[in-house]
């Protein structure tokens, strides 16, 4: 399942919440980033 995480708040949300309102249930926001990609980082060697 996907999940995404509020740009300003940083709390968890839902692919499901965000299905009916692209909007942050918590703040308002409508800024999310994927925490996964935060993950992939490219490396310089
Ligand atoms: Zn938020």
């Amino acid at each position: 399942m996907a999940q995404y995480k509020c740009f300003k708040c940083s709390k968890p949300i839902s692919s499901k919440m965000l299905e009916k309102r692209f909007v942050c249930p918590h703040c308002g926001s409508k800024i999310f980033y994927k925490p996964r990609m935060q993950i992939v980082k490219i490396k310089a060697e």
